[in-house]
């Protein structure tokens, strides 16, 4: 899941390499490196272990490096160790071919052997060095022509990639190929950019190709010519792209995901409005139809990690609105369950950068059972995007910080807009009902702004928090789902050990863990289970738990049993999760930064998990 940035043009290509890679570093940090060529000489490769500024201070911030044709990589490590050997650009031995890949190679042992016998070597542990071998290998043993080479290496290769690929032979010009993992090509006067996303060549251009899957592209100074597999040429799109450059960068915040939780009034405001017009949700631009949700009797959510989360609380909130069974499943299971997916189901899968490997798996898994598909995307013409039968895009932008957040509300916001028209076009919604939940969800990004209001007094709570080891969020129905993303958002970036209990479940078997300090957050929303919630805490405080509560504005009582109450803006149940997850957002980003951490760049965690 790393970040690739390739240049050719009339410009110094390293320093070019360098920016785009830095908006790219999101992907993949634990190793850089780039290959840069002046003119016919020899290619220069510098690659080192360690965040991109390392690669920056060696190459005087790419300044020190000749050449106006080049490729880089920002690393995610998945096959060999963070290390300078195994850092990408890999190149053939002679140097005849040298590239950057994003992506696994699955079968690479056996490709190894067979490289191995024919007399190569490998210096790395990477899937990469073979991949770059095979292509060298049948461009010596066909014809010296990178399109052919590639594609046959492309059919020996199972897996995914994003390939960019420079050869001796041919100065000035980058080969790039790709299966399953993003790539995009930028085109501007006399120049030629290759990407794994859109933020490392904003600067430079707005017009962009989308590069498909099995497919060739060769670059040349302002010039791109596409292949498919066959070595034949292929007409492709130029496509424009909108966001404005600012909306990349950090724009004034100290950091991505404190820009980003800023910016979540807005981009729910955005994504509501993409849908909503006068007084009514429009599924022209999802594409699923009325007809086809009548008929509908069971749904899928499938993702990971927080999309996932996102999923079991609109499990609830489905259930509540409709006669629909609703199962929310983690795609790395689901896509290797032998479930037999009933003929009227429709499966919902969530990924904000639309690659994530295992819900994309899981998709074409749903897709060859025959059932309908829905994408919850926020990549434009990413792979989920293009392969679902049906897109809702959330409109929240580039999401740069790891830990999500603005792309976490607008898929919840996808989702009840979805639960919406769901009960509306199977006629079980009165008009009434309709139009108030409607309103009510219109009133999310204003009571968002106002909880963000009140910061300060999160930021406060949270230097209580700095030096505990455990902690346990508590919650019943979409309080839980709610606790379950505020634990994920705690550990991934503050390093604290925290679980997610639905509360009935902590006297089977978590409360033995509750000792004098432990930290136990409840999520308390539901009117109708606040009293069951409440008891569980008063539970765990007579065994010596702290106590902070984050509810609904005027359950006040709550003092007297928490240590810290967080009050959120009153809002219809089904929809509170918008807003009780906002503080449970400030939280761990204080408490991270409290310790002094990379907030949006976490030990061991990439944004979008392209991999397995
Ligand atoms: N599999 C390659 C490696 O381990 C690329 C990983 C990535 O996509 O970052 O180097």
């Amino acid at each position: 899941m790393c970040g690739i940035v390739g240049f050719t043009g009339n410009r110094q290509a390293a320093p070019i390499l360098l920016d785009g890679l830095s908006k790219l570093e999101y992907r993949g940090y634990d190793s850089a490196g780039i290959a840069v060529r002046d003119g016919e000489n020899e290619t220069e490769v510098i690659k080192e272990k360690g965040k991109l500024r390392v690669l920056a201070e060696m190459t005087n911030n790419g300044q020190a490096v000749k050449g106006c044709c080049g490729i880089g990589h920002t690393r995610w490590a998945t096959h060999g160790e963070p290390s300078a050997v195994n850092a990408h650009p890999h190149a053939s031995d002679d140097g005849n071919v040298i590239a950057v890949h994003n992506g696994i190679i699955e079968n690479y042992q056996e490709l190894r052997e067979k490289l191995i016998k024919n007399g190569y070597s490998f210096h790395s542990q990477t899937d990469t060095e073979v991949a770059v071998k095979l292509v060298d290998y049948y461009y010596k043993k066909y014809a010296p022509l990178p399109i052919e080479a590639i594609a046959r290496a492309m059919v020996r290769i199972r897996g995914s990639y994003a390939l960019c690929v420079m050869f001796k032979d041919y100065p000035g010009e980058i080969y790039c190929a790709r299966k399953d993992s993003p790539m995009i090509i930028g085109i501007a006067d006399g120049e030629t950019y290759v990407a794994s996303d859109v933020p490392a060549i904003l600067k430079y251009t707005r017009n962009v190709y989308y590069i498909g899957n099995m497919e060739i592209a060769k670059l040349e100074k302002g010039a791109v010519t596409f292949f498919n597999i066959d070595s034949e040429v292929i007409d492709k799109k130029l496509t424009e792209i909108k966001w404005d450059a600012e909306s990349a960068e950090k724009g004034g915040y100290e950091h991505f995901m404190l820009k980003e939780i800023h910016e979540q009034p807005k981009v729910i405001r955005d994504t509501i409005n993409s849908v909503v017009t006068d007084g009514l949700v429009h599924f022209d631009t999802v594409s699923l139809t009325d007809e086809e949700i009548a008929e509908l009797e069971q749904v899928y959510i499938v993702a990971c990690g927080s999309a996932y989360h996102v999923g079991v609380d609109l499990q609830y909130v489905i259930e509540s609105l409709t006669s629909l069974q609703v199962r929310v499943e983690l795609a790395s299971e689901f896509r290797y369950r032998d479930m037999k997916l009933r003929g009227k189901s429709l499966v919902i899968v969530i990924s904000q950068s639309g690659e994530t490997a295992d819900t994309l798996a899981a998709l074409r898994m749903s897709k060859e059972s025959g059932v309908k598909t829905l994408g919850i995307v926020n990549v434009v013409g990413s792979s989920i995007a293009r392969e679902a039968d049906n897109v809702f895009y959330t409109l929240a932008g580039p999401e740069i910080s790891v830990a999500t957040t603005k792309a976490y509300s607008t898929q919840l916001v996808a989702g009840y807009l979805l639960a919406l028209q769901f009960a509306k076009a199977r006629g079980e919604i009165a008009d009434e009902r309709y139009d108030e939940l409607l309103a009510e969800i219109n009133t999310i990004p204003e009571k968002v702004e106002r909880i963000l209001e009140d910061k300060e007094r999160i930021q406060w709570y949270s230097n209580k928090l700095v030096n505990v080891a455990d902690s346990f969020f508590i919650g019943r129905g979409i309080d839980y789902a709610i606790g379950m993303e505020g634990s994920l958002k705690l550990k991934e970036i503050s390093y604290i050990h925290s679980e997610a209990y639905a509360a009935g479940e902590l006297k089977h078997g978590p409360i033995s863990l509750i000792e004098n300090g432990t930290i136990v957050i409840s999520v308390v929303t539901q009117d109708r289970l606040i009293e069951k919630t409440v008891s569980n805490m008063v539970e765990v405080k007579s065994r010596g738990a702290k106590l902070m509560a984050v509810t609904t504005a005027g359950n006040y009582f709550l003092e007297d049993t928490a240590e810290f109450t967080c009050y959120v803006p009153k809002i219809e149940p089904l929809f509170a999760g918008s807003l009780s997850v906002i503080p449970l957002q400030l939280l761990s980003y204080y408490v991270s930064i409290g310790k002094g951490y990379d907030v949006d760049k976490p030990r061991n965690l990439a944004k979008s998990v392209t991999v397995e």
